[in-house]
C-alpha cells in the first residue's frame, strides 16, 4: 500500500536531460510508493515562454504557501537558446526568480560514496556552501560607455534630502560600468539562516569576504555576520560550533587543505563559482543536491546541476546515454522528508531516507553511471545506463521496503 503524503509538495518540471530523468524518478521511484499529491508547475522553457515566465512566479507563490517545493533543473535561456527555442526574449533565471521571491539561502551539500573518493585528498566529510542568493552581480544594472565622460553612483533619498554623488571613473574612451547593491535586511537574514544551518547539522562555519579591498561593501558583510554571530554566541559555543571568518582567498586555500566538514558561507557570486568547484571535487555535479531555505522557514530542493545538454542531444538521436540521477533523486528525497517532518508523518521520511539509502548501496555496489564510473574505486568494467540506475535503485528499494 502506497504511504500517503499529508499536505503537498510543489513540484516544478524543467527542461531537457534533467526532465527526462525527473520524470523516470517519479515512475519508478515515488509512484509505485508514495500517495502524493503535487502542486504542478511546469517550468520547461516553452511553458514559460507561453506564459511570459508568470509560471515562475506561480510556482514561488505556491511554495509560500505550502512550505515545500522540489524543481527540476531549467534552462536560463542566452541569445543560443532564444534561437534555438524561438524564444519571445530572454527570460531570466527561474532560480534567480524563485530566490528572490523567497529572499532565500542556498546550501549545496554533496553525497558522498565510499567508492567514489574525492579529488582533494584531504577531503572526508561534505564541505556545505552557502550561497548568498540576493544581490551583488545578480541584480546589478550594468551600462556599456562609449564616449569620455563621467560615471558616478547617486543616491536620492526618498524624503528628498541632500542627493550623495561619488564618482565611479572618469572615462577618456569607452567602457563599461555597474551598479550592484545589497540590502541590510537580506544579509542579517543570510547571516541567520547560515548559523541556524551550521547548529542544525553541527558543523562550522566558515564566512571569507575581500574587504580588505572593498572596505566599506564587503566590510558591511563582514561586520553583520560577527554581529549575528555574537547574538548566537552562546548557543554555538554550546554546540561547539567555531565561526572564523577569513579572506575570500584565504579560504579557499585552507578549505583545499581541509578535511570538510564545515559550512562555507559565500557571497552570491563566490557561492556560484565555488560551488561548482566543490561539487566537481566531490566528484560530479550529479552528487551535489541543493535547497534554497528562506528566512521564514520555507525549503525548495533541486540537484545543483543543469539541464545536461549534451547527452539531451545524444537522447534525441536515439543513442543510450549514462546521465546521473543521484542529485535528482536526492532533491525528491529532501523535499519527501521535508514535507513528512513539517507533517509530523515520520513513515513519509522514513521512506525518504530509505530511498536515499537505496540510491548509495546501489552506487556503492559497483552500479554506477559514466562520470562516476570514470573515477570509481574499485573500478568498475562498466557503466549503467541512465535508465539502468535508477530500475536498479528501485529494485532495491522494492527489497528494503
Ligand atoms: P550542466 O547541465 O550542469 O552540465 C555540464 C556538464 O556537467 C554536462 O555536460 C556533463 O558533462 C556534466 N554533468 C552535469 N550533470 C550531470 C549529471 N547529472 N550526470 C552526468 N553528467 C553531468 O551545466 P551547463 O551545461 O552549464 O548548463 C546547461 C543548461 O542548464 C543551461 O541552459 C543552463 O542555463 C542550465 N542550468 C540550470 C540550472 C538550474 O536550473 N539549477 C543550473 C545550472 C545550469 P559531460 O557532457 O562531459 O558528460
Ligand atoms: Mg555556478
Amino acid at each position: 500500500m502506497a504511504i500517503k503524503v499529508k499536505n503537498p509538495i510543489v513540484e516544478m518540471d524543467g527542461d531537457e536531460m534533467a526532465r527526462i530523468i525527473w520524470h523516470m524518478i517519479k515512475d519508478k521511484l515515488l509512484s509505485p510508493f508514495l500517495d502524493i499529491a503535487v502542486r504542478y508547475f511546469d517550468l520547461g522553457i516553452k511553458h514559460r515562454d507561453e506564459t511570459e515566465d508568470k509560471v515562475t512566479i506561480d510556482a514561488a507563490e505556491a511554495i509560500k504557501e505550502t512550505g515545500v517545493g522540489v524543481k527540476c533543473a531549467t534552462i536560463t535561456p542566452n541569445a543560443a537558446r532564444v534561437k534555438e527555442y524561438n524564444l519571445k526574449q530572454q527570460w531570466k533565471s527561474p532560480n534567480g526568480t524563485i530566490r528572490s521571491l523567497l529572499d532565500g539561502t542556498v546550501f549545496r551539500k554533496p553525497i558522498i560514496l565510499q567508492n567514489i573518493p574525492p579529488a582533494v585528498r584531504a577531503w572526508r566529510k561534505p564541505i556545505v556552501i552557502g550561497r548568498h542568493a540576493y544581490g551583488d552581480i545578480y541584480k546589478c544594472s550594468e551600462m556599456v560607455i562609449d564616449a569620455p565622460g563621467r560615471a558616478e553612483i547617486v543616491f536620492s533619498p526618498s524624503d528628498g534630502g541632500e542627493k550623495k554623488v561619488l564618482k565611479i571613473h572618469d572615462f577618456k574612451s569607452s567602457g563599461v560600468v555597474m551598479g550592484m547593491h545589497n540590502s541590510e535586511a537580506s544579509i542579517r537574514s543570510f547571516a541567520k539562516a547560515c548559523i541556524n544551518y551550521a547548529l542544525g547539522e553541527k558543523i562550522d562555519l566558515w564566512f571569507g569576504t575581500k574587504d580588505t579591498i572593498s572596505k566599506i561593501y564587503h566590510g558591511f558583510f563582514r561586520d553583520i555576520f560577527a554581529e549575528e554571530v555574537g547574538k548566537a554566541g552562546e548557543k554555538l559555543d554550546e554546540a561547539g560550533i567555531k565561526y572564523r571568518c577569513l579572506l575570500i582567498d584565504d579560504a579557499v586555500a585552507q578549505v583545499l587543505k581541509s578535511e570538510g566538514g564545515m559550512l562555507w558561507a559565500c557571497m552570491n557570486y563566490d557561492g556560484d563559482v565555488m560551488s561548482d568547484m566543490v561539487a566537481t571535487g566531490f566528484g560530479s555535479l550529479g552528487l551535489m543536491s541543493s535547497v534554497l531555505v528562506s528566512p521564514d522557514g520555507k525549503y525548495e530542493f533541486e540537484a545543483a546541476h543543469g539541464t545536461i545538454v549534451r547527452h539531451y542531444y545524444e537522447h534525441l538521436k536515439g543513442n543510450p546515454t549514462s546521465t546521473n540521477s543521484i542529485a535528482s533523486i536526492f532533491a525528491w528525497t529532501g523535499a519527501i522528508a521535508k514535507r513528512g517532518e513539517m507533517d509530523n508523518t515520520p513513515d513519509v521520511v522514513n521512506f525518504a531516507r530509505t530511498l536515499e539509502k537505496a540510491v548509495i548501496e546501489t552506487a556503492e555496489s559497483g552500479i554506477l553511471t559514466k562520470d562516476l564510473m570514470l573515477i570509481a574505486e574499485p573500478k568498475v568494467s562498466r557503466y549503467a545506463h541512465t535508465e539502468e540506475f535508477i530500475d536498479a535503485v528501485a529494485e532495491r528499494l522494492k527489497e528494503m521496503i
